[in-house]
């Protein structure tokens, strides 16, 4: 029996509803797979767990967590409570920086029975490979004074290894699905970087003759993810680019509440950790109504992170066939509670054992 040691961390808000719907998701997922089983700890780690103790987890928190298998994650942040700068980079970034999660994925599909915001939407079914730890967002830079101006100076910081190592996780995710590449660049504009971020695309191409490969500058290519989502299979992006092409991602499947995302340590060294791409939503939380399959696909994702891909696509097929029949949160029109919807997903995993 293959056992997941998995540290739950509910956060705030919404996370704490949705977390433990996508537990008893995955306690039915062990229960029909008969050979895995999860052992879950939770974490109280959050703006509540700040207000008490004065940090956003304890100082040895790291150590806690660092031999799980991975971390799921729900939300972090209330601003009502503490301000949001304390909150993330006191346990989200701290998170990812600290335990390596060089890479952020996000898959975008249209699930059967949710409406896109797009005009004619297509079918389909990609996944943004972003880089998470450098690029645009650095701390190189500063603020100086000059002939009377006052000029901010924001340095961007692109490694062989960062880079090679994002595309990689690109090409050997696009061989296990359609293969093809597509590279989100802006060398037209962005003179070192971005030729650098080209010169290192094709070389590590040259290692996959299998996988066809495009480039498309950021500006185009956002306007094509809205037009032509189904000609994608696998983007590989910088942090900035990638992080607006995922919430651009999110909005084409119609609703934030139901994206998933991953930030994978590639090294082995520490647990990956997966966290929808929603916030807390405070405006919605204790209403009940908080869409769950953000974070239920999420597990979905941490399965497959694990080699259980072949449930993991059961469970994304039982979330489709829930949707396909309206049973669904408001946020994507429909007039279930998170409970309700949970339930339907659990009963009909059930149905499949
Ligand atoms: P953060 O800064 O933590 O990312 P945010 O304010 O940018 O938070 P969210 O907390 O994701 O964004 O909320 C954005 C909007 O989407 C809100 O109106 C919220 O109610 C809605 N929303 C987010 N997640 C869900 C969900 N799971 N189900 C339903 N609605 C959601
Ligand atoms: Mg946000």
């Amino acid at each position: 029996m293959k056992k997941l040691k998995i540290a739950s961390i509910p956060g705030d808000g919404i996370g704490k509803e949705v977390v433990p719907a996508a537990i008893d998701v995955l306690k039915a997922v062990s229960e029909i797979h008969g050979g895995l089983s999860f052992e879950f700890m939770d974490f109280p780690y959050s703006c509540e767990y700040y207000l008490e103790h004065g940090s956003m987890m304890p100082e040895d928190g790291l150590k806690r967590l660092k031999d799980f298998d991975s971390i799921f994650l729900g939300a972090v942040g209330n601003a009502k409570l503490v301000p949001d700068h304390i909150s993330l980079w006191g346990l989200l970034i701290k998170l990812r920086r600290e335990f390596e999660q060089q890479i952020n994925i996000r898959p975008a599909k249209l699930l059967n029975g949710v409406r896109s915001p797009l005009v004619n939407p297509k079918d389909f079914d990609l996944i943004v490979v972003r880089e998470n730890s450098e690029g645009e967002y650095s701390e190189v830079g500063g603020r100086i004074f000059r002939e009377e101006d006052e000029i901010a100076i924001q340095n961007n910081i692109f490694s062989r290894k960062g880079t090679e190592r994002a595309m990689h996780y690109a090409f050997d995710l696009a061989a296990k699905r359609n293969k093809h590449v597509t590279s989100a660049t802006k060398s037209n504009g962005i003179v070192h970087s971005m030729p650098f971020w080209d010169e290192v695309f094709k070389d590590v191409a040259k290692n996959y003759p299998e996988i066809e490969t495009d480039s498309q500058h950021i500006d185009a290519l956002s306007a094509f993810f809205v037009t032509h989502p189904d000609k994608f299979d696998v983007i590989v992006a910088s942090n900035l680019f990638g992080d607006i092409l995922t919430d651009l991602g999110a909005a084409i499947m119609g609703s934030i509440g139901i994206a998933p995302a991953g930030n994978i340590n590639c090294n082995g060294k520490y647990p990956s950790m997966f966290e929808p791409v929603h916030g807390s939503a405070p405006d919605i939380y204790g209403k009940g109504i908080a869409n769950p399959i953000g974070q239920i696909w999420t597990a979905k994702m941490m399965l497959d992170h694990h080699g259980e891909n072949e449930i993991g696509n059961v469970l994304l097929d039982v979330v489709e066939c829930t949707t396909a029949d309206g049973i669904m949160t408001p946020d994507i029109g429909g007039k279930h509670s998170t409970e309700e919807v949970t339930e339907e997903i659990i009963k009909r995993l059930k149905e499949k054992a």
